[in-house]
């Protein structure tokens, strides 16, 4: 019965607002277009090694404006991947996933935080024992995510 309450609060459709943030020392500020309130976290262990633990995550597009682009070092981490930092404080900036041109942001880092969703969790395959979230989302492994990317 329990179940039965949580799947019909799950938010079936997902709103979109646009959205600002900064880093942490407040030499990268950003402008989004675009801001999927449904969120996720990757647990592969590239993005655990890039930000320490899971990256928690939403899909901003390509509309993203950054107030200084000499603040952001960008690190090729694989064919399809770059990831950015601000270059005076550390902080995570973005992934970007290069066939797409998309910027999937740290939720963590946003002005408005309130609308956001926890959704969804991917490389569930590489989590490690040591942690599980207690929210209901979908999960899919790294294998599950990259057969559906061949699919669009
Ligand atoms: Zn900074
Ligand atoms: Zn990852």
């Amino acid at each position: 019965m329990q179940m039965d309450i949580l799947i019909f609060l799950k938010p079936w459709y997902y709103f979109i607002m646009k959205n600002t943030g900064k880093c942490l020392c407040g030499a990268v500020g950003f402008t989004v277009a675009v801001c999927d309130t449904k969120s996720g976290a990757c647990h592969c262990d590239m993005c655990r090694k890039w930000v320490g633990g899971p990256y928690m995550a939403t899909n901003c597009g390509t509309d993203v404006t950054f107030t200084s682009e000499e603040n952001i070092t960008r690190y090729d981490s694989s064919d399809w991947g770059a990831r950015g930092f601000c270059n005076k404080c550390g902080t995570s900036l973005f992934y970007y996933l290069k066939p797409k041109s998309e910027y999937h942001m740290p939720v963590g880092l946003f002005d408005n935080q309130d609308e956001f969703v926890f959704d969804h969790q991917i490389f569930i395959d590489e989590k490690p024992d040591y942690y599980d979230f207690a929210n209901d989302t979908s999960k899919m492994t790294g294998a599950e995510l990259f057969a559906e990317a061949m699919k669009e």
